[in-house]
């Protein structure tokens, strides 16, 4: 591991207010791609890096590009030095480590390799299909789980997917299609109308999911009239949700809000999938404001995920388990029904796995998804034995209540 030390970038805040002066609403969301900060030469129209600082965080985002929507920056607080936007988008010289002090990592910890069907299908629960369809973001988040397939080049883009919806057809046991990514809306309006038409006529899919991050990274791209008729025309005919990823309250803008609202009004419901980020979102005030930030403006919480044992994420972003369950329950206390209707979850190879809640050093946890092969799994209670340091099932051992 090289010399790490911390980076201190120091703002140039007359840059940073220009951009919060520009009508996002109104910009052309393609043209403003090639706005993107994805270069140190770029960023350093933004901060002021010593050599030292440039030389590090070249090395970073040699392993893992960079990519920051010019919106995006334009959240940034430059007064606060804990500023969790700063966090989420900027590389930092702690991604050179690859495990570290919280233990193992893995680049594919919800064993997404396993499942892969071809053509960009990962078929994992017998009723959902997740399509990969690009692996393009407006922003390379710096703790993505799918780092190791997002803004490289990789096989696991769907070159047609005409295939993959064949896949779908003839699998009558699929009740649900995710289309993913990447960030499948950062693909061009007419081609996001070609694959969703391929999925309309298919009886056996009840409704269609699309993952995406840009009503959080990139709000413009709702404002691209053509794309929203489609989606509300496609709404009528199969139901349509937009899974999207807040992780603080800082991110919801009234451009975010504005964004929100387009989808709202196409009949598309949104609910938030959050992970729970050291530095980011980890007090009781930061999931309490979330939560209340996100109902306030019609997306319903729907999981907040304990941080995966990532390389390159795992030993900075990382919560312990036992810090992580007593925000979410501190936080619940606090929030009303809608707000606390998230569920506190781990994404595991094994399955989906709800943190129900402890007691004392007993953490309790329920399956809700289990592996097709051991469906007598799904919905099974566990015991595990807490310490202050585990932060993954694989981290503790199973015991009697
Ligand atoms: S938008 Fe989603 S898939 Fe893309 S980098 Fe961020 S978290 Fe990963």
């Amino acid at each position: 591991m090289p010399n790490v030390h911390k980076i201190n970038e120091v703002f140039e805040e007359s840059n940073l207010t220009d951009l919060k002066n520009i009508d996002w609403q109104a910009v052309d969301w393609q043209r403003e791609l090639k706005n993107n900060v994805n270069s140190i030469d770029s960023l350093k129209n933004y901060v002021e890096l010593t050599s030292d600082e440039e030389k590090v965080l070249r090395d970073v985002v040699d392993k893992h590009p960079m990519n920051i929507p010019r919106y995006y920056l334009s959240l940034i607080d430059p007064s606060d030095p804990n500023d969790p936007i700063k966090k989420l988008a900027f590389p930092s010289e702690d991604e050179l480590v690859v495990a570290g002090a919280m233990g193992e990592t893995t680049k594919d910890p919800y064993g997404d390799d396993k499942h892969n069907k071809g053509n960009g299908i990962l078929h994992k629960y017998p009723y959902s299909a997740l399509v990969v369809a690009t692996d393009y973001c407006s922003m390379y988040c710096r703790h993505c789980f799918r780092k190791a397939i997002v803004g490289l080049p990789n096989d696991k883009t769907v070159e047609n997917f005409q295939r993959a919806a064949e896949y779908i057809r003839e699998h009558k046991e699929i009740t649900n299609v995710i289309i993913s990514g990447g960030d499948p809306l950062l693909i061009g309006t007419k081609r996001i109308i070609k694959m969703l038409e391929s999925l309309i006529d298919i009886d056996h899919i009840n409704y269609v999911r699309i993952g995406t991050r840009t009503p959080v990274v990139y709000p413009m791209r709702f404002f691209d009239d053509k794309l929203m008729e489609y989606l509300k025309e496609f709404n009528k005919k199969k139901t349509l949700y937009l899974p999207t990823h807040f992780n603080h309250v800082n991110e919801i803008s009234e451009d975010a809000r504005k964004a929100i609202l387009r989808i709202r009004e196409a009949g598309i419901t949104v609910n938030n999938q959050a992970v729970l980020l050291k530095g980011v979102n980890d007090t009781v005030e930061d999931i309490e404001n979330l939560m209340n930030g996100l109902v306030k403006i019609g997306v319903n919480p729907y999981y907040l995920y304990q941080c995966m044992p990532v390389s390159r994420v795992r030993h900075h972003f990382q919560v312990p388990l036992k810090q992580g369950i007593d925000i979410v329950d501190k936080a619940k206390e606090r929030l009303d029904g809608y707000a606390k209707r998230f569920k506190f979850i781990m994404g595991h190879d094994i399955g989906k796995i709800e943190i129900v809640g402890r007691i004392d050093d007993k953490l309790i946890l329920k399956h809700i998804h289990s592996r097709p092969e051991e469906p007598e799994m799904a919905s099974k209670m566990k015991i595990m034995k807490l310490d202050d340091n585990a932060g993954w099932l694989d981290d503790m051992e199973e015991i009697e209540l």
